[in-house]
C-alpha cells in the first residue's frame, strides 16, 4: 500500500547554508511523504540542448531563454554560477553573437553599428548559470527548476523528487522521512545509496564539491580517515 501523501507547499525556505551557498530549510515540522514543492521549469531546454554541436546547444538555449518570461529570466540570473565554467563558455562567443544577430534581424531591431558585446556576454553568463543548475528531464532535455536548484546534496537525503506531466514538466519534491523545523532539506544528486565512500566522492567531484554530509562524516570516522 502506498504511503499517504500530504501537501505542504510553502513549508520550505531558501536560506544560506554553511559552506554551501544557499540551501532549503524546513519552516515547520514536515512529516514523511509530504510534497514540499511543485514547480514548473524556469528555463526548459528540449533534448536538442544536449546536441553534440556547440552551435546547436547555444541556439537551443538562446531560443529557450528568449521565449521565457522576464521574471523567469531574472530568476535564472539569481542562481549560483561557476566563474571557471563561464570563462570556458566565452570560447563560444561567436555562436552567441551569430544567434543574437539573427534574432535581432528577425525581430526587426538589427542595426549594423550596434555594439552587441554586452548583450552577448549576458547570454553567455545565463548559459553558464543554466548548466550549473540544470536537471536532466525525462525526455533527455535539461531544465532549471528554481526551488529544486537550491537544494544541497546529501548521501543520506531526506527528500527526493519526481517529474509530472509533459515537457516542460512539473517537478515535485517529496520528503522521505519526518523533517524537524529548521533542518536542511537535502536530496541525492545521483543514485549513490549502494556506493562506498570513495566511489561516491569520485562521482560527486563532477559537481565540484567534496561531500561533508552526515553519512560521509560517519564513514570517514569508521575508516579512521
Ligand atoms: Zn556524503
Amino acid at each position: 500500500m502506498a504511503a499517504r501523501e500530504f501537501k505542504m507547499l510553502n513549508s520550505i525556505d531558501v536560506r544560506p547554508s554553511e559552506g554551501r551557498g544557499f540551501g532549503l530549510f524546513a519552516k515547520a515540522n514536515i512529516p514523511a511523504n509530504t510534497i514540499i514543492s511543485s514547480e514548473t521549469a524556469t528555463i526548459y531546454g528540449p533534448p536538442s540542448i544536449r546536441s553534440r554541436s556547440d552551435e546547436q546547444k547555444v541556439n537551443v538555449f538562446c531560443d529557450a531563454f528568449a521565449s521565457a518570461s522576464e521574471s523567469n529570466r531574472s530568476r535564472l540570473d539569481s542562481h549560483a554560477w561557476n566563474p571557471e565554467q563561464y570563462e570556458q563558455h566565452k570560447d563560444l562567443y561567436n555562436h552567441f553573437d551569430k544567434w543574437l544577430k539573427n534574432y535581432m534581424r528577425s525581430s526587426g531591431s538589427y542595426e549594423p553599428g550596434f555594439n552587441r558585446t554586452e548583450a552577448v556576454m549576458a547570454l553567455i553568463k545565463a548559459y553558464s548559470i543554466f548548466w550549473i543548475n540544470a536537471s536532466g528531464t525525462p525526455d533527455n532535455g535539461a531544465a532549471v527548476y528554481s526551488t529544486f536548484a537550491r537544494s544541497n546534496h546529501s548521501c543520506r537525503p531526506n527528500a527526493t523528487w519526481r517529474y509530472r506531466g509533459d515537457p516542460p514538466y512539473h517537478l515535485e519534491m517529496v520528503t522521505e522521512c519526518d523533517i524537524p523545523a529548521g533542518e536542511e532539506v537535502t536530496v541525492s544528486y545521483d543514485n549513490l545509496s549502494r556506493l562506498k565512500l570513495d566511489e561516491r566522492q569520485k562521482l560527486l567531484s563532477n559537481w565540484g564539491f567534496t561531500c561533508k554530509c552526515e553519512r560521509c562524516t560517519e564513514e570517514e570516522y569508521m575508516l579512521g580517515l
